[in-house]
């Protein structure tokens, strides 16, 4: 690719699904150890931009000793006649994609989330300065964005310069999305589609309504609206909503088409306010996951940078293992923080009121959208640290799911206890890609089915009297 002859490894789509094992790694850039990391897009006058222009506050690539984790962060500042800051949160999702075309290089998540690791032997082969990767992205945004006039791109490693810049990112951040809310889903015909993410999860389609953000938190429907109007062509594309089928569980005949298509037949059909049967796909990279608590039916949320375990002893990367990859798996749901301020909200599953555990740092960024009636009855880590605690606190403070466990007991006085399934052999399980973690080693079942000679239904209440 002549476009790249001057970096030192190779620049090229067939790289963005690579991944950096910790064995292989020159650098961390940000991730789970580093508390601030960001990167920021903005619009800025055509004179407050120098085309090109890279910058680099703290030490360098080749600065940064081997196998060290630093803070980290992108600033990529744009002009042009047409561009208006509407269109920040489109060019900074596309960092995500540029940067991982290059060869050894991986980029994860997005905003306050990023994630990045740079190999050896691309650190070997001389890709040993920001300065490269400010070029691949100047002249990626250059070609592919044609609406953009002048790009200059800042890195910073210095803690103190991201300190500084990182509450200023996360202002930024929070004023683009609360523009982005008031729209209702019933007020539109398209919505977006995004399959940025198919690299890693190559099932997933991820659907942008106005109330329902992309898994990630960075793309609203209007960023959607921005992205598809300014490449067509890209990543980020129309979608014609079709017919209502399912009012409740938000089912669309044309996102139904569309997902279809877009994910090669392996998910037909999905539901949008519901993290049941029908579930949106999870990719890889959502900010937080939904989890269903069988013993108090409730559903739990638990976010990335959550440190501990949840209230049913597994951490996020447990959960987010169990859906990741682009499956549709019940009672799991990626999703980003901003859909927890939707009125969308797993509305089909009683909102708010299935919610009843989610770590307090995420309780406390979206408590103002959270009904008053309910917001006192919601645990935290603080509150219950096992499901039987959680039980007993979802009681005392009376939650809304307390209701539900009364109905079931009464159902439960019906006549069959336990149904039996024995005449024949039947899939009791399929999945596009099943991963199994045993002894060290993870397997990848594709396509699984998985059958068996006997099926036995049971309610929970049953396992929990024996
Ligand atoms: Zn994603």
């Amino acid at each position: 690719m002549s476009m790249f002859e001057d970096i030192p490894v190779e620049v090229g789509v067939i790289y963005e699904g690579e991944r950096v094992r910790k064995n292989d790694m020159q650098v961390e850039l940000g991730g789970p150890k580093v508390k601030e990391k960001f990167e920021l897009a903005k619009v800025r006058p055509m004179e407050a931009v120098e085309d090109g222009k890279v910058t680099i506050i703290g030490p360098d690539l080749k600065d940064i000793p081997e196998g060290s984790v630093v803070p980290f962060g992108i600033i990529v500042e744009t002009a042009g006649p047409t561009l208006d800051a509407g269109l920040e949160g489109v060019i900074e999702r596309r960092i995500h994609g540029y940067l991982n075309y290059i060869e050894g290089f991986m980029h994860l998540n997005q905003r306050y989330d990023i994630w990045m690791r740079l190999n050896k032997k691309s650190f070997q082969k001389g890709l040993n300065s920001f300065g490269y990767l400010g070029k691949v992205l100047y002249r990626l945004f250059k070609s592919e964005l044609s609406i953009i006039e002048k790009v200059q791109i800042t890195f910073i490693t210095d803690p103190a310069k991201i300190t500084e810049k990182f509450s200023e990112a996360v202002a930024d951040y929070e004023a683009r999305d609360a523009k982005a809310r008031g729209l209702k889903d019933e007020e539109v015909d398209k919505v977006y589609g995004c399959v940025l993410c198919q690299s890693f999860a190559p099932s997933h389609v991820c659907v942008i309504t106005p109330q329902r953000y992309s898994n990630c938190g960075a793309i609203s429907w209007f960023d959607g609206k921005a992205s598809a109007s300014i490449d067509p062509k890209g990543p980020v594309f129309a979608i014609e909503r079709g017919e209502l089928i399912n009012a409740e569980k938000g089912e669309f005949s044309g996102v139904n088409e569309t997902v279809k298509k877009r994910s090669m037949g392996d998910v037909n059909k999905v539901w949008l306010y519901t993290a049941f049967d029908y579930p949106h796909t999870s990719c890889g990279c959502f900010e937080a996951i939904a989890f269903y608590i069988p013993e108090v039916d409730g559903l739990g949320v638990v976010h990335r940078n959550f440190k501990g375990v949840t209230v049913n002893g597994l951490p996020f990367s447990t959960l987010a293992d169990s859906a990741a990859g682009g499956r549709q798996v019940d009672g799991f749901h990626g999703m980003s923080i901003e859909y927890m301020r939707s009125k969308k909200f797993f509305a089909a599953d009683g909102g708010w009121n299935r919610i009843v555990w989610l770590p307090k740092e995420i309780k406390e960024r979206v408590k103002e959208f959270i009904p008053a009636d309910v917001v006192d009855k919601i645990a935290t880590e603080e509150n219950a640290t096992n499901t039987d605690d959680l039980k007993a606190f979802l009681k005392d403070k009376n939650h809304p799911i307390v209701e539900r466990w009364v109905e079931e007991t009464a159902v439960e006085e019906a006549p069959a206890e336990e149904a039996q399934i024995e005449d024949q052999t039947m899939p009791v399980m399929t999945a596009s890609s099943l991963p199994i973690t045993a002894g060290g080693f993870k397997i990848i079942l594709k396509d699984a089915k998985i059958y068996a000679n006997k099926v036995i239904i049971k309610t929970l209440k049953d396992e929990k009297a024996k």
